[in-house]
C-alpha cells in the first residue's frame, strides 16, 4: 500500500516545541523562568510551532506572543471563582463531541487538538477523551442535526478543528451539507495564524467546493501575529468564498492598552479580517493573571471608539453560561 507523506503543515506541527526548556533556550530567556515554565507545563502541556515562534522578539520576556505560551508558575495557584469548566459546557453537551448552546447553531468538537496551546484558554481542562468521536457516534450527531430543522449553522470548534485531516473534515463537511436545513459552516481556528501553511491546497479544495456559506472565525491577540505568511493564508480562505472574522480575548500583559488594541484591528483589517469579539477572560482555573477588570475592559474600549472607524471596533462581551448568546458589557 503506498505511504502518504504527512503534508508540510503536519510536519511543523509534530514538530512544535514541546518543551519549556527548549522554549525557554530557543528565546534565549534567562535560566530563572525555567522552573515556573516546568511547573505551569506540567498543569498543561506547552505547545508552540516554529512559525508562531519567529514572530517573537528574542531575549525578550515581555515579548506578547510569548506571554500567551509561556507557562507559569502561578497556573498552579488557586484563586476563588476560577473553574475548570467556567462556561458549564459540561451541561450543554448533547452527545460525544456535540455542544447546543445557543437557538439555531450546534457546536462540533471536530478535533481535541490544537498547534498551539494558549495558556489562557477556557478549554484547557476540557475532557477532550470524553469528546472525541467515533464515525458511529458522529453518525448520531450528524442524525441529531438531521432531525432538528431549527438548526442552521453547524460550528466546528476543538481544540483546533483544523488540526483533523482533510480527509476527515472532507467527509464532515460532505455529510453536513446533506443536510438541507444547514446554511452555514463556521470555523473556529487559531491554525491559519500559527502554522499558515495549513491553508493548503487540500484544504481549500473542501473548503471552496462546499455549498454551505462560510465563515472562519480567527483568534489573534496581537498585532504582531499577523505577518506576510497569515496575510497570504487569509486572502486564500476568501478567495475560496470564506468570510473572515476575528476574536480576541483581552488579556493582561498582550493587549491591554488602547496602542495595542487599535494595531490589532488595523493589521486584522489588513488581511481582510474584520474584528468580532473581543471577550472578556473566561474564569479559568490556571489563568488568573490574565485579568483585565470590566471597568478597565470598558475604559479601554472607549479610548478605542476614539480611535478607530466603527467596523474596526470590536464587541466587548462575556460569555454567562446559560444565557442565550454573549453578554455585551
Ligand atoms: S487555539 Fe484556541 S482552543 Fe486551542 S489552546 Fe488556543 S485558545 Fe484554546
Amino acid at each position: 500500500m503506498p505511504l502518504t507523506l504527512p503534508s508540510a503543515w503536519q510536519t511543523q506541527l509534530s514538530q512544535a516545541i514541546r518543551d519549556p526548556r527548549e522554549l525557554c533556550r530557543r528565546l534565549g530567556l534567562d535560566d530563572a523562568w525555567l522552573p515556573g515554565a516546568e511547573r505551569g507545563h506540567a498543569l498543561f502541556e506547552i505547545r508552540v510551532p516554529e512559525a508562531f515562534l519567529a514572530r517573537m522578539r528574542h531575549g525578550d520576556p515581555n515579548d506578547p506572543l510569548l506571554h500567551q505560551v509561556l507557562p507559569l508558575a502561578a497556573e498552579g495557584e488557586s484563586v476563588p471563582g476560577y473553574v475548570t469548566d467556567p462556561l458549564a459546557e459540561a451541561e450543554h453537551t448533547s452527545g460525544p463531541g456535540l455542544i447546543h448552546k445557543y437557538n439555531g447553531r450546534v457546536l462540533l468538537i471536530a478535533s481535541p487538538a490544537c498547534a498551539v496551546n494558549c495558556r489562557y484558554c477556557f478549554r484547557r481542562h476540557f475532557p477532550y477523551a470524553d469528546n472525541s468521536p467515533s464515525r458511529a457516534q458522529w453518525e448520531r450527531s450528524l442524525e441529531t442535526l438531521h432531525n432538528d430543522p431549527s438548526i442552521h449553522e453547524a460550528i466546528l470548534s476543538g481544540g483546533d478543528p483544523l488540526a483533523a485531516s482533510d480527509r476527515q473534515l472532507a467527509w464532515l463537511i460532505e455529510r453536513l451539507e446533506a443536510i438541507p436545513h444547514l446554511k452555514r459552516l463556521r470555523l473556529h481556528t487559531r491554525l491559519p495564524v500559527v502554522i499558515p501553511d495549513r491553508v493548503d491546497d487540500a484544504l481549500l479544495g473542501w473548503l471552496g467546493a462546499t455549498r454551505l456559506q462560510k465563515v472562519v472565525v480567527l483568534h489573534i491577540n496581537h498585532a504582531n501575529e499577523i505577518d506576510k505568511a497569515v496575510i497570504d493564508a487569509c486572502a486564500r480562505l476568501k478567495a475560496a468564498g470564506a468570510t473572515l472574522l476575528n476574536q480576541s480575548v483581552l488579556l493582561r500583559n498582550v493587549n491591554d492598552s488602547v496602542d495595542a488594541l487599535a494595531q490589532l484591528s488595523e493589521r486584522l483589517f489588513e488581511a481582510g479580517v474584520l474584528p468580532y469579539y473581543l471577550h472578556v477572560l473566561d474564569p479559568v482555573a490556571g489563568a488568573a493573571h490574565f485579568d483585565v477588570p470590566d471597568e478597565e475592559a470598558r475604559e479601554l474600549v472607549a479610548g478605542l471608539r476614539e480611535e478607530l472607524p466603527g467596523f474596526l471596533l470590536p464587541r466587548l462581551v462575556r460569555e454567562i453560561p446559560g444565557e442565550a448568546s454573549k453578554t455585551p458589557l
